[in-house]
């Protein structure tokens, strides 16, 4: 756990993205949702996770460096917070950090979700689960947030099929 030093703000982008992440497993994809929020506190862009279209790599993370890229200058980007229901996976920190976007802030760590996996035994992501911290150190990031990543352990025990998830 790196910092769970989060403003009301902070916790009620969480929310929303936590929101987004209940939406997508909804739609029958895995329970994942983040935000782009600018340096006036306003969100600019929202996803949520979109892999059961068939694309593995279409995390919401990612698609938001894409959408950064394309709408906002190296400036603006770098004044720019990403918050997101789960920590960047490897891939999308990476992406994060190559785009230099700024601040990163999650509801439930990468630990928190590989921890759930095991006690379920769910076979882990194909990709090693590195905290944002090592892939991309320049990157200040803050989280988990211990109620709202309650909210999401129960969005993947429902996502698996663990009994007991009722949201
Ligand atoms: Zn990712």
């Amino acid at each position: 756990m790196e910092n769970s030093i989060l403003t009301e703000q902070d916790r009620e982008h969480l929310r929303h993205c936590v929101a987004l992440a209940r939406e997508a497993l909804a739609a029958g994809d895995e329970p994942f949702g983040s935000v782009l929020v600018d340096a006036s506190g306003a969100v600019v862009r929202a996803d949520r996770n979109r892999i059961a279209e068939g694309d593995p790599t279409a995390h919401p993370e990612l698609a938001l460096v894409r959408w950064a890229i394309a709408h906002m200058s190296p400036q603006v980007r770098a004044r720019s917070t990403v918050y997101t229901s789960g920590e960047h996976c490897p891939m999308c920190a990476a992406a994060h950090a190559w785009a230099g976007l700024g601040r990163i802030v999650y509801a439930s760590s990468s630990a928190q979700l590989g921890h759930w996996l095991d006690s379920w035994g769910i076979p882990g992501p194909p990709v090693q689960v590195l905290p944002i911290t090592t892939v991309a150190p320049s990157v200040p990031v803050a989280g988990p947030d211990e109620r709202l990543a309650e909210e999401v352990r129960l969005l993947h025990a429902r996502l698996h099929g663990i009994g007991g998830a009722e949201l």
